[in-house]
């Protein structure tokens, strides 16, 4: 998700996309809103940057997801797209995005409208920089400085510019009702769902994570639980085959995200015993998962426990694939802890997901 300014972000979105898809959800937010205004204090400039860069670290203790920023200075008001380009740094600041696309290397990618009545000048500066961000990515020969260091070209499979309310939140007090344009060119994320593990729905959580903008006034917001939750996406560009889809409720429609999924990252030809041991591990999560509906943690235990070993076995035989380091730099997995400290084991009070994520730029320890 490509923002402008702390606070452009869905913060239900990305926990449905973190807590409840177990998506690796990564916020890039071009300024750090230095150039705003301070409801709780004095702070101001540089040290109002600090402030809501901690607020955004707060935010995604809830809502899970990972900051990033661009090195764009918010100078405050702007009249133009162009005055903002100029002032941010076109090109410096079309490198960051593209830096940190090639680093994370995600699936999808969503932007703020480029255009329309919300918003101003600066959201739709990081749209459009964003929507080239996606392409320059894929192409080594945009920014190769960024390749000579290591990293390596990334096509994303969908990009999205946002819809309808700037926020997207659609959720408020009682009775508030989201507004949600009924275009089946739109794809329309429910957001309202109940996550009972969590005990809230991702409008809530979203509303508890959006209130630690507290410089920003936020702090009021926490909404009740609401089935008229909701945000809408345009899907502005993808490389997947077919026709543009319709109806689409996820942003991830079309995309492969299971585990057996990952295998398409090692090309056209995976090895067979990675293709053999990620059904393996498939076979583990699903069994972890109806074992834990069925009995709770005691359920969950043994394929848990059987997951953890192949996923150690897993990494260590890539270690082995020296044929194919695009496949060993594209992917890793570990059982994560949906919720809590990161250091505490999984149990029924902080159960496990299966996640993955690419390792380009930092790798971390399979845990369990
Ligand atoms: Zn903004």
């Amino acid at each position: 998700m490509i923002t402008a300014h702390p606070d452009d972000e869905n913060n239900a979105l990305l926990a449905l996309l973190s807590k409840g898809a177990g998506h690796r959800a990564v916020l890039l937010t071009a300024t750090r809103g230095d150039g705003g205004q301070n409801e709780i204090g004095a702070e101001l400039f540089d040290a109002l940057a600090v402030l809501r860069t901690e607020e955004l670290l707060a935010a995604h203790r809830l809502d899970g997801a990972e900051q990033y920023f661009t090195r764009a200075v918010d100078f405050g008001y702007s009249f133009s797209r162009e005055e903002t380009f100029a002032r941010w740094g076109r090109q410096e600041v079309l490198g960051d995005m593209v830096r940190i696309i090639r680093t994370v290397r995600p699936d999808v990618i969503s932007a703020m409208s480029p255009e329309g009545q919300y918003g101003g000048q600066h959201h739709q500066a990081s749209a459009i920089l964003a929507r080239e961000a996606f392409a320059a990515a894929a192409d080594p020969a945009r920014f190769p400085e960024q390749i000579a260091a290591g990293l390596r070209p990334w096509q994303a499979a969908k990009f999205y510019f946002q819809a309808g309310f700037p926020f997207g939140m659609g959720i408020g007090p009682p009775g508030f009702r989201a507004r949600v344009d009924p275009d089946p060119a739109l794809t329309t994320v429910d957001l309202g769902g109940y996550d009972a593990l969590l005990g809230r729905t991702y409008a809530e959580i979203g509303s508890r994570a959006r209130s630690m903008h507290k410089c920003q006034g936020m702090s009021q917001l926490v909404a009740l639980p609401s089935a008229a939750a909701g945000a809408q996406y345009r899907l502005a560009d993808t490389t997947l085959p077919g026709s543009p889809p319709s109806g689409e409720t996820s942003l991830f429609d079309g995309i492969d995200t299971t585990i057996e999924g990952l295998a398409r990252l090692a090309g056209a030809n995976p090895p067979a015993a990675l293709t053999r041991d990620l059904a393996a591990l498939g076979r583990d999560a699903r069994a972890a998962i109806q074992g834990f509906e069925a009995s709770g943690m005691a359920g969950a235990r043994a394929p848990l426990a059987a997951g953890l070993q192949a996923v150690r076995g897993l990494r260590s035989a890539l270690g082995a694939w020296r044929s194919r380091p695009a496949w060993r730099r594209r992917s890793t997995c570990a059982w994560r802890r949906r919720s809590g400290s990161s250091s505490r084991p999984c149990s029924w009070r902080t159960p496990c997901v299966w996640r993955c994520w690419p390792m380009t730029g930092w790798s971390r320890p399979a845990s369990g």
